[in-house]
């Protein structure tokens, strides 16, 4: 082969392995979520593809089912699909790196949605201060029982989110154990932030203080559901004041009934709303409007914060007000 033909086929094979051109105009997102099987997770889907479609982009959504492998194998699918961008709610927070490497080499931008994905070379993050919403979980059961035993129900080990929360409710807490009032008797993180696994660590929990705990700081409705089944089944149910976040339905439900003390409310259509502006804007190399920056372990990362709200039975109205549930939903059996 001639000097000229050869470099003729190179250039026409670099021109092959070129991925797709980006189309400003209708950008293509990747939505990689840790598990649609969970109830907040499917309405951030919907709320995210409608805004996005609204601003003429096209969104693939991926579940990873909470499963590692399956997540780093999903985004691995998105880049190949030659997306602009890729949103991910990581399943676990520390083993994306090199996925997220792989992305960025594509030119694709990587946003960091709810969780924070830790060391890796990620555009933007957003998310609810996850600090506060630990402050009002621990300020709730606080107000509810000032002295006593607690016990602290943590999220799930592999997310961030859980030791944010957990700086959060110390922050609050602290002042109150140096001065005597309260006393932490029991701490432990729920693997996957599992209802079943946090059910049974409250009941090893009661058995061991012989049913004498005053409060349970609890980091979502999801593991405070499991939590005060075991509370029930030794009639304390109503009886030892508990947090949650995320004011799912059942939890909603709880709170009006007196057995869970009280939830936080994120707004679900806002995060998802701003997170597909957010990804829109960086997929046509605009400047999106960040509020702050977290440090990911590898660098700071441009971040959107959002304003969380507690929610006792006092305020529960507001979910009806802002749309969040029906009248009929919130009665509902
Ligand atoms: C989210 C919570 C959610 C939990 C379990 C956390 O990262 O911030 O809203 O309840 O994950 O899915």
């Amino acid at each position: 082969m001639k000097n000229v033909q050869r470099v003729l086929l190179a250039s026409a094979l670099a021109l092959l392995s070129l991925p797709v051109m980006a189309d400003a105009a209708h950008p293509k997102i990747g939505f990689s979520i840790d598990d649609l099987r969970l109830e907040r997770w499917s309405r951030d889907r919907d709320y995210f593809v409608a805004a996005a479609e609204k601003m003429d982009a096209k969104v693939f959504v991926q579940s990873a089912d909470a499963n590692e492998q399956k997540q780093i194998a999903q985004i691995e699918n998105l880049i190949s699909r030659g997306v602009d961008v890729i949103v991910i709610v990581p399943f676990n927070a520390t083993v994306l790196t090199n996925a997220v490497a792989e992305a960025k080499k594509a030119g694709i931008k990587v946003v960091s949605y709810d969780r924070l994905i830790l060391n890796a070379d990620i555009d933007a993050y957003i998310s609810f201060d996850n600090e506060k919403v630990g402050e009002m979980q621990a300020s709730g059961v606080l107000h509810a029982a000032p002295k006593g035993n607690y016990f602290l129900l943590g999220g799930a080990p592999t997310d961030n989110n859980a030791k944010v929360l957990r700086e959060g409710q110390m922050k609050v807490l602290q002042p109150a154990i140096d001065k005597g009032d309260i006393k932490i008797v029991g701490q432990q993180w729920v693997k996957e932030w599992n209802p079943t696994e946090a059910l049974s660590i409250v009941e090893n929990a009661l058995t061991r203080n012989d049913n004498k705990i005053d409060g349970i700081v609890a980091s979502n409705d999801a593991t405070a559901g499991g939590a005060i089944q075991a509370l029930a089944s030794q009639q304390l149910a109503g009886k030892v004041p508990i947090s949650g976040q995320d004011a799912d339905l059942a939890a909603v439900k709880r709170v009006i009934a007196g057995t869970q003390t009280m939830t936080v409310y994120k707004p679900l259509k806002l995060i998802a709303t701003e997170a597909a502006k957010l990804s829109v804007q960086l997929a046509r190399n605009e400047k999106p409007a960040y509020s702050s920056q977290y440090d990911n372990g590898s660098k700071k990362v441009a971040t959107i914060l959002l304003t969380p709200t507690p929610l006792t039975k006092d305020n529960i109205d507001l979910l009806e007000q802002d749309g969040f549930y029906t009248k009929a939903q919130i009665a509902g059996q």
